[in-house]
């Protein structure tokens, strides 16, 4: 059937290496067994294109459909289709938010857009979905009144890659809350919750060559709502804090802000103690070789940094605290160490950025100069007290270092909460998810290892989501139930995490004395190579393993796994010490938000220069393949993606009917006989109750008859 529509429809598109895809018209017909196809392109010119008889070019759309809001509404559903229609909204007319199914694709526009006010909140307030163009505001909406309509726990998922917007995305679906479900009363819960953004931020963003406010942790934050569905504060949980930032930054990249916005500050009188300078003067803060951001105005921030906090109720005290834990940080960064000799080394008495860092901590100097260039080893029969070398004391510097500022960022993330705690009982909540999306760079650690499996969890309950959905769907429309191919990750989640998996082996090496990174990886090749078809050993490395990821395969490298593993496990263990209650793990997230409904925003960078409204396809096509966009394109593809009610389709394709089709009284009868004419293969559509579903394709067949009549 697919070979008698190209004939009639030679609309196409062809790769192209700029592009990605470019429309392309068949000049000449193909015929079974042809190697090539003649084409012309936009521009005039003849080309022929070998072809693939099993991946012949994908259609085109008819132009109907080109810009619909929501892109499983196309008739031809795959990877040329979505970005033409992502392309004509974005850079045609200014639109950066389309759907897709369930999802919001965001597109970010890099440029100050008025579609935020207050009076754009009121409009989208209590309005359905489908009604309004889509919208941030759209899908807060959607979460807001799903919440007050099934007395549900709701969650936003956002997710996408550096710089796309979700930090943005997140604040704008609170803001959303505060202002719909703002009331006179209360002690200005609504300001407070929001004022949890900025905090979060100077503690746990920083500038990377990617984003000039770039999270480098992951957080959810619930935000409870009582019986008459107003906010009565909130609570934040955060994931896989960035901390060798601390300690190191890549040329260009920054510290966490609030080290500038408190070095900027130096000069006052009330930080005379800190004896801080200006960020230059500091190791920690000069690393990357820019301590200043073009537009951000470090001091400024920094009046705002203590308001917020003053708005939390987080006073003087609480603050000069935390200042001081910092300034002790910079300080130690400055700390030098002096090799003595191949195997020793020394700080000397004299220096000054050790006695400070002592004097703010309140810690005995003598004591930790010697503990900085010295460790102890305990065994069963003896302790022994081994010199360091010059790199291994600045190593167990930098790991102090980090250690603080660790549980700094933690104790400022737990006040946060308590002061987010109101009197009343909640009710409901809705959570809001901003972290990661799937990462891939040259070279991947543990780091990156740990946001791609939260990313393949994420995509499977979204699958399973999807799922669930569709069926429910054709239950409402009695559509008896056709089975469709999800694509199930369930495999490469089991190779990390099931017994004797990845995870389970790494936690094994860490607890052996003599644990090592190499140990650990050839247990992985002995136990996957040739066995497990998502593990891969690279052919030019003895160092890294290869997964193959639902969105792409990444090459990892084993080096530091086994301490920055140990450094989690160490956490946990003080997490359950704290409370426990083991809060700070993936595991726990996936619970809660299992318990949701889920609403899905997937941000998308559209270009690496920060230019506004410029789309740069390559770049596109990669995060759509990545966040699982395209995965809900090939399940919609696989079922019935255009679904009209009988209304819409008489109104619409009435031209079609014959007199005599016209002439019966019953409207869905009659659309029911005018397509069973017109599309002889009657698995191409189903007939629900209120509305025709077809396959992919069906709708642009139509619309070819339609526009041919
Ligand atoms: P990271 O993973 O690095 O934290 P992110 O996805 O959270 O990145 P954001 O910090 O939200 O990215 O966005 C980066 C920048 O893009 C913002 O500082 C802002 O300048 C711009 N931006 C994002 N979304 C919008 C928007 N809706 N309108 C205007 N500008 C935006
Ligand atoms: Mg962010």
């Amino acid at each position: 059937a697919l070979v008698g529509q190209r004939y009639l429809y030679n609309r196409v598109w062809i790769p192209d290496n700029e592009e990605v895809w470019q429309s392309a018209e068949i000049t000449k017909n193909y015929k079974a067994g042809d190697r090539f196809l003649l084409v012309q392109l936009e521009d005039g010119t003849e080309l022929s294109y070998p072809v693939d008889p099993a991946a012949l070019p994908p259609l085109r759309n008819p132009d109907i459909l080109v810009g619909e809001n929501d892109l499983t509404a196309l008739s031809y559903l795959h990877e040329p289709a979505v970005l033409h229609n992502l392309k004509i909204r974005f850079v045609e007319s200014k639109l950066i938010y389309t759907y897709s199914g369930i999802i919001l694709v965001a597109i970010n526009p890099y440029k100050q857009l008025p579609i935020y006010g207050d009076a754009i909140i009121h409009a989208y307030s209590g309005q359905n979905m489908g009604d309004m163009d889509p919208h941030i505001f759209a899908v807060a909406e959607e979460a807001y009144k799903q919440m007050a309509r099934n007395n549900k726990n709701q969650s936003i998922i956002v997710s996408g890659e550096s710089g796309a917007g979700k930090t943005v995305s997140a604040r704008y679906t609170m803001r959303y809350f505060a202002t719909v479900s703002k009331s006179s009363s209360k002690a200005h819960v609504e300001d407070k919750v929001l004022a949890s953004n900025p905090i979060t931020e100077a503690v746990g963003n920083a500038k990377t060559t990617r984003n000039d406010n770039s999270s480098r942790f992951g957080k959810y934050t619930e935000i409870s709502f009582d019986r008459s569905y107003q906010i009565i504060g909130a609570n934040m949980r955060t994931y896989l804090l960035e901390k060798s930032r601390v300690v190191f930054q890549s040329e260009n990249e920054r510290n966490y802000h609030i080290f500038y916005q408190l070095c900027a500050s130096a000069m006052q009188p009330e930080y005379a103690h800190l004896k801080l300078g200006s960020a230059e003067e500091f190791n920690y803060t000069r690393m990357g070789g820019s301590t200043v951001i073009e537009g951000v105005d470090d001091r400024a921030n920094m009046v705002e940094t203590q308001k917020t906090f003053a708005l939390l109720g987080l006073k003087g005290d609480f603050q000069m605290d935390v200042f001081k834990m910092l300034a002790a940080i910079l300080h130690l960064g400055n700390v030098e160490i002096a090799a003595v000799g191949d195997e020793r080394s020394s700080i000397s008495s004299e220096d000054k950025h050790l006695s400070i860092f002592c004097e703010l901590l309140d810690l005995n100097c003598d004591k930790m100069a010697r503990w900085l260039c010295h460790r102890k080893i305990v065994t069963t029969s003896e302790t022994v007290i081994k010199p360091m070398t010059r790199a291994q004391a600045a190593n167990a510097r930098d790991a102090l270092a980090k250690k603080i500022y660790s549980h700094l960022f933690d104790f400022i993330v737990e006040r946060i909460n308590q002061a987010l705690q109101f009197p009343g009982k909640q009710h409901t909540f809705i959570g809001v998810l901003d972290i990661y999306g799937f990462e891939t760079f040259d070279v991947n650690s543990f780091e990156q290892f740990c946001i791609n499996y939260a990313n393949e969890k994420l995509q499977q309950q979204f699958n399973l989501h999807v799922f669930k959905l569709e069926q429910e769907e054709y239950m409402k429309e009695d559509i008896p139930w056709t089975l469709i191919d999800f694509y199930d990750n369930q495999p490469v989640i089991d190779l990390i995490e099931a017994k004797m998996g990845i995870l389970e082996l790494l936690d094994e090496e860490c607890l052996l004395p003599h644990g090592k990174d190499e140990n650990w990886l050839q247990k992985l090749y002995n136990n996957f190579v040739n066995k497990n078809a998502l593990f891969e050993k690279p052919r030019m490395s003895n160092t890294s393993f290869i997964i193959q990821h639902f969105a792409d395969k990444v090459e990892y490298k084993c080096e530091g796994f086994l301490e920055k593993n140990r450094d989690t496990v160490h956490e946990v263990l003080v997490e359950i010490l704290k409370e426990s209650k083991f809060r700070n793990s993936l595991s726990l997230l996936m619970v809660t938000l299992n318990a949701t409904t889920p609403h899905y925003v997937r941000c998308i960078k559209p270009n690496d220069e920060k230019l506004p409204f410029e789309f740069d396809s390559k770049r596109v096509a990669q995060q759509l393949r990545a966040c699982g966009v395209l995965e809900t394109i090939r399940i919609s593809a696989q079922s019935y993606p255009s679904r009209w009610t009988y209304i819409e389709f008489f109104s619409r394709y009435s031209i079609l009917m014959t007199q005599q089709e016209l002439s019966l009284n019953d409207k869905k009868q009659i659309c029911k006989t005018v397509l069973q004419r017109l599309i002889q293969d009657h698995n191409q559509y189903q007939f629900g109750r209120t509305k025709i579903f077809f396959r992919a394709g069906q709708v642009a067949y139509l619309e070819k008859l339609r526009s041919d009549r």
